[in-house]
């Protein structure tokens, strides 16, 4: 089964090269090289072409974190083939690499980060920040079924498509759950999002991404995430004690679901099946 609009799919197998491909504008700068508007020449079909460079990600040691990155997604992209969650996982059509660079081959998000439309509108409505979380919580639904746990939810991997819809694009950090014996421990979410158990050195499991949730929630509706402070020592400690102020535009609704979702104890934070029956998103979602 293929998607009539997405020409490439067809192709999936086939070896490319960056002859394959007429490059355009560079739409933004990573850690380890570029991203740029590409258009495969045969098919005319347009896409993002990031381009690492083998030799910083040596230097990085982080050729496995790609290499789990590029298996992830591509497995993602076969399961949610079937489902709607195929709208919300930045596509990664395939790969290749010459001596000096990989190069991934990404579905282009016409609109962008996130993080700068945060930052241009300073906070988005009730209404934005219901429709973007009822998105991401169906998709980190179906990555906790699959036994996948994202861990770096937060405006920066977020992209937006050319319809206005969120799509999650970097997978760099999840993991493949190992289940409860093997849970890891180590700190690797930007510290913002980090959950109290993580903070603590405490085991952790799918349930950060509830937590992370209900940080995103908060930065969309207030524009900074709420345990921000000047230094790092300040926000381990807000995040511990979860000392959460909600400004005073902040309606009820918004509080009791931000509130249901940043809970200390893993165990009682609000399941990702029932925000979608929350208040707060049922209606800021109607049409
Ligand atoms: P990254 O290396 O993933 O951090 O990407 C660097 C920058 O390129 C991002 O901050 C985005 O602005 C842009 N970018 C990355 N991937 C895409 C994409 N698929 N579509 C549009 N812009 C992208």
């Amino acid at each position: 089964m293929y998607f009539a609009q997405d020409p490439m799919m067809s192709t999936q197998k086939r070896k490319w090269q960056i002859s394959d491909f007429d490059i355009g504008k560079n739409l933004g700068r990573g850690k380890f090289g570029s991203v740029y508007l590409a258009r495969e020449k045969q098919s005319k079909f347009v896409c993002a072409l990031k381009v690492l460079y083998k030799k910083q990600l040596q230097q990085a040691n982080v050729e496995y974190q790609l290499k789990r990155e590029i298996e992830i997604q591509a497995h993602l992209r076969y399961i949610f083939f079937y489902s709607i969650y195929i709208q919300i996982v930045l596509r990664l059509y395939g790969y290749f690499y010459d001596d000096m660079r990989v190069y991934l081959i990404l579905e282009y998000a016409a609109e962008g980060e996130l993080y700068k439309k945060l930052q241009q509108e300073h906070y988005f409505s009730e209404q934005t920040t219901a429709k973007y979380i009822k998105a991401l919580a169906g998709a980190l639904l179906y990555c906790h079924k699959k036994n996948v746990i994202h861990r770096d939810i937060k405006p920066e991997n977020l992209l937006i498509g050319h319809q206005g819809d969120i799509k999650i694009g970097d997978f760099g950090w999840c993991v493949h759950n190992p289940g409860p014996e093997t849970r890891r421990t180590t700190l690797c979410g930007t510290l913002d999002y980090l959950p109290p158990e993580m903070v603590e050195g405490r085991y952790h499991d799918a349930s950060v991404d509830n937590w992370s949730l209900g940080v995103l929630t908060y930065e969309f509706l207030v524009g900074k995430p709420p345990f921000e402070s000047s230094g790092h020592r300040d926000t381990y400690r807000k995040i511990s004690k979860v000392d959460l102020n909600f400004p005073d535009h902040l309606s009820p609704v918004a509080r009791d679901f931000i509130s249901k979702l940043l809970q200390k104890n893993p165990i009682k934070r609000l399941p990702l099946s029932s925000i979608f029956m929350h208040p707060f998103i049922v209606e800021n979602t109607k049409s």
